[in-house]
């Protein structure tokens, strides 16, 4: 009887919350595209609820109504798209990746180009994600002008959002980038004042994220000295004045205690070095912070993990060639691999447990580009390893879709609800079951309109 209340309860809140008051049975707007009316299929909102049988409209780039199937009404000349036995959730919402460098048979900072950036849009849209912050490793005028372009809508793909790096003269990324001769740098710092001058600056450019790096790696390849906490304290300062949301590579729980204690809200990686403590735990809520902990990252050498190269999923994006190659190196790396240390396997648990207790403050990042993971690929493993820690496969899509997009003050994304975009995934069989179905894509919608996955593949595969 508790459980049947508890259901009866839920419908009656879904009914109110989601579905949309404003009049979408009035005709389309003229000369527009007719609306479309997607019913049938059960809708994963985002936020943690569900409507078993549900149906959205979409007029253009947004969604105007979401609810249970038979109170949503399209208007008299809407397209209805049925969706029975399919399941919609919201497009990801990725927070951390390094976009234009990756070439599939080659890396490096030669490969920057418009044109690479684009191609990296259109496969993260390809695998379902929306929304793709690119942190701290892009040449700001290419990629200004590419998030430019697609804004007027002449490039597609999934949202591009630049987030320049700062941090000391010599810091910055991982040695991969930092050692490239071609390698455009980062916005140095070595005062607050200057600090300060950097934000002005490119808060008039129109960036609204910047990343900074606080890392004791920074100090060992030549920087001066880690970031200072004077330095970063005035960075988060004039943030909040210029609108800017910043983000916090740091990897030590000594580090983003003292961030969270001037301000800072966001994290790419949790403390791997120690467990974490009550203290953290409590400024991390009081500060109502997020934490990044691409896993795919931490975990790559870690034994459970599958080749990638030989899930057809991942082998839908690249040719031959490019698996034969990851499929020779992965030999090579196999019959030099060491058996796994004993500081290997305390780091992996004291991820797992890190990851439980942080489990509320994660968001999805997958570091793609950086070193190996694969765009769009990388973000289904990555919720597959949320859940492999300890998260349901709600909380994952929660963490993956409107949890990232309130990070980020992303209010028109994350979320299947009146006013967003409509940029979702169809799926064929049901995540909330099996995190691995999010695998199953029958279609992506952004901004409304469906990405053409036939025709992508088919160029990258060939
Ligand atoms: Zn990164």
């Amino acid at each position: 009887m508790r459980q049947l209340t508890l259901i009866v309860g839920l419908v009656v809140l879904t009914s109110l919350a989601c579905v949309d008051r404003s009049p979408s049975s009035e005709p389309s707007p003229r000369g527009a595209q007719p609306d479309r009316l997607f019913t049938g299929a059960r809708v994963i909102v985002g936020d943690g609820r569900v409507i078993e049988s549900g149906a959205f409209v979409v007029r253009g780039d947004q969604i105007i109504a979401v609810g249970p199937a038979d109170q949503v009404t399209a208007a008299p000349d809407a397209a209805v798209i049925e969706l029975a036995g399919h399941t919609v959730m919201p497009a990801l919402v990725n927070t951390h990746a390094h976009l234009g460098w990756e070439k599939y048979t080659d890396w490096g900072s030669e490969h920057f180009t418009r044109e690479n950036l684009i191609d990296h849009l259109h496969r993260h849209a390809y695998y379902g994600v929306g929304t793709i912050i690119s942190t701290g490793s892009d040449i700001e005028d290419i990629a200004l002008e590419v998030q430019q372009a697609q804004r007027t809508g002449e490039v597609a793909g999934a949202r591009y959002l630049v987030s320049p790096g700062l941090g000391t003269p010599g810091g910055g990324p991982n040695p991969r980038f930092t050692d490239d001769t071609g390698w455009w740098g980062l916005h140095a710092v070595t005062s607050p004042a200057e600090a300060r001058d950097i934000l002005r600056a490119e808060a008039e450019r129109g960036i609204r994220i910047l990343k900074i790096w606080v890392d004791a790696r920074d100090e060992r390849r030549g920087a001066q000295v880690k970031l200072r906490p004077d330095i970063y304290a005035a960075i988060l300062d004039e943030a909040q004045v210029r609108d800017i949301r910043v983000i916090a590579h740091a990897t030590t729980l000594a580090d983003q205690k003292q961030l969270l204690a001037v301000g800072a809200r966001r994290f790419i990686h949790m403390p791997y070095d120690v467990e974490v403590d009550d203290e953290y735990l409590a400024l991390l809520e009081a500060r109502n912070a997020y934490i990044v902990p691409t896993l795919g990252m931490v975990t790559r050498r870690a034994s459970f993990r599958r080749p990638v190269f030989e899930d057809p999923f991942f082998q839908e994006q690249v040719p031959d060639e490019v698996v034969t190659m990851l499929r020779d190196a992965a030999t090579e790396t196999a019959a030099a691999a060491q058996p796994q240390s004993a500081a290997t396997e305390e780091r992996a648990r004291v991820i797992r447990e890190n990851f439980v207790r942080l489990r509320d403050h994660i968001i999805l990042g997958t570091d793609a580009g950086a070193v190996g993971d694969f765009f769009g690929y990388a973000d289904h493993l990555e919720l597959e390893l949320f859940v492999r820690l300890g998260m349901t496969p709600s909380d994952a899509i929660v963490a993956a879709t409107d949890r990232a997009a309130r990070a980020f003050g992303l209010h028109d994304v994350g979320s299947l609800e009146a006013g967003k975009r409509a940029d979702f995934v169809v799926l064929n069989a049901n995540p909330l079951d099996d995190i691995m179905q999010t695998r199953q894509i029958a279609a992506v919608y952004l901004r409304g309109a469906e990405v053409d996955r036939d025709g992508l593949r088919a160029q990258w595969t060939r």
